[in-house]
């Protein structure tokens, strides 16, 4: 066999070793739920930039307004609440919640198969409540997260200090994250989030482990 034939056979294996990766992540959830101020967004974009080839935001549908310099189809896909509720009654959701009364939020199926379309795992930053329901329907194909903020104190601190909450806003969060924490325990793993460069690491390391990537 000559040099040429080698590599050809070479390529053909690796192409394959490839694709078989591909199909492992796809089909594979990552959740990440915590009560609001934890900083599970970070830890969310942490990971997306850690693994850009192999992880997927999932943008979830809300019938909230647009905030600030939020894009649809970027950060979520804003609906009108009779839109949402279509959508419900078409069985179009995974999960979908009132997260804040009036305000709802869900997971379309079809952004979870875009995704695994493209042979990558899907990575979530949802509510507790959705987090749990996600990992009921996915079992072990889903890795769920819990990311725990170091006291109601400090997470009320942050809260504050974050300045997009009004004082009412903020009591109801709180009083959410105080019935949320007690879930945490039904979660796979939880990331105590005191000091965010190691919150990070353990987060890297956790999603390694289940992508064995
Ligand atoms: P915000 O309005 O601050 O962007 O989000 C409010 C809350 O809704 C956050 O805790 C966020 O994690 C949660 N959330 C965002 N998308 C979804 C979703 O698709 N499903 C559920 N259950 N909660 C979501």
């Amino acid at each position: 066999m000559d040099n040429r034939g080698f590599y050809s056979i070479l390529t053909i294996y690796e192409i394959d070793r490839f694709v078989l990766y591909l199909q492992m992540l796809n089909g594979k959830l990552i959740i990440f739920s915590a009560p609001s101020g934890s900083g599970k967004t970070t830890l969310v974009r942490h990971i997306l930039k850690t693994f850009p080839n192999q992880i997927e935001f999932s943008i979830s549908a809300t019938s909230r307004p647009k905030r600030g310099v939020e894009e649809n189809g970027k950060d979520y896909y804003y609906l009108t609440p009779e839109e949402f509720k279509q959508r419900v009654a078409n069985q179009e959701f995974l999960e979908w919640e009132e997260v804040y009364a009036g305000t709802h939020y869900g997971t379309l199926r079809v952004e979870v198969e875009r995704i695994w379309a493209k042979g990558k795992a899907v990575i979530f930053d949802i509510d507790v409540e959705g987090g749990l329901n996600l990992k009921n329907q996915f079992k072990r194909d889903a890795l769920a997260v819990f990311v725990m903020p170091p006291s109601i104190k400090i997470l009320e601190e942050r809260l504050h200090s974050r300045s997009t909450d009004s004082t009412e806003s903020i009591a109801r969060r709180i009083a959410k994250a105080e019935k949320e924490l007690k879930t945490a325990d039904l979660f796979d793993v939880f990331i105590l989030n005191e000091n965010l460069e190691e919150a990070c690491s353990k987060a890297e390391e956790v999603v390694k482990d289940f992508l064995v990537i």
